[in-house]
């Protein structure tokens, strides 16, 4: 029962996804699917809304057989913040409890990179990262006393994609490949 909400979006994403539609499109109504899906907070199972005391979880939800798509239960604990990082692949970010502070970060003329406004992401909304458009950014936990939980989609297994995380004073790239936290997925098919 609880996971009928998560099937749903998985079969629509798979939908969408089936013309290989440009990334713009993808955005627009990949962003309404989950908006869709985070507007009420009453689907995730328990075990993936777990936090670590350390560092900020990264649960996978489900990963298209052809790579193109993968969902991810993000779930933050008090004031755990990500690095300066890319994803090398258009991503969509829907608050599912809690909130998060997402500040994009650019390229400045000395090689390194620079905050730009940040955003606060309340429940129910959807933001997104682009390579084409604002691909380097900071992600961080609202709150210094409680966990929040978004939801992520991106265009490929983020899990296994080599991507980057940078200094953000003199720019310089680590490459960096993210896994996941999970060892076992939510059961979509009983
Ligand atoms: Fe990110």
């Amino acid at each position: 029962m609880q996971n009928e909400k998560l099937l749903t979006f998985v079969q629509s994403m798979s939908q969408l996804l089936l013309s290989s539609p440009a990334e713009s499109t993808i955005l627009k109504e990949g962003a309404a699917l989950l908006g869709t899906l985070v507007a009420a907070d009453d689907w995730l199972p328990e075990m993936f809304t777990v936090p670590h005391p350390q560092h900020y979880q990264q649960y996978l939800l489900y990963a298209d057989p052809l790579d193109r798509f993968s969902m991810v239960s993000f779930v933050w604990g008090p004031g755990q913040k990500t690095p300066v990082h890319d994803h090398m692949t258009w991503g969509l970010i829907g608050m599912l409890r809690g909130q998060e502070i997402d500040t994009h970060y650019f390229k400045h003329s000395d090689g390194g990179y620079r905050a730009g406004q940040p955003h606060t992401l309340k429940p129910g909304e959807v933001c997104s990262v682009s390579p084409d458009t604002h691909d380097v950014h900071v992600v961080s936990n609202y709150y210094a006393d409680q966990s929040s939980i978004s939801i992520h989609v991106y265009g490929g297994n983020i899990g296994r994609i080599k991507r980057h995380v940078f200094d953000p004073a003199t720019g310089v790239p680590k490459d960096f490949i993210s896994g996941y936290s999970n060892a076992v997925v939510p059961n979509l098919w009983n």
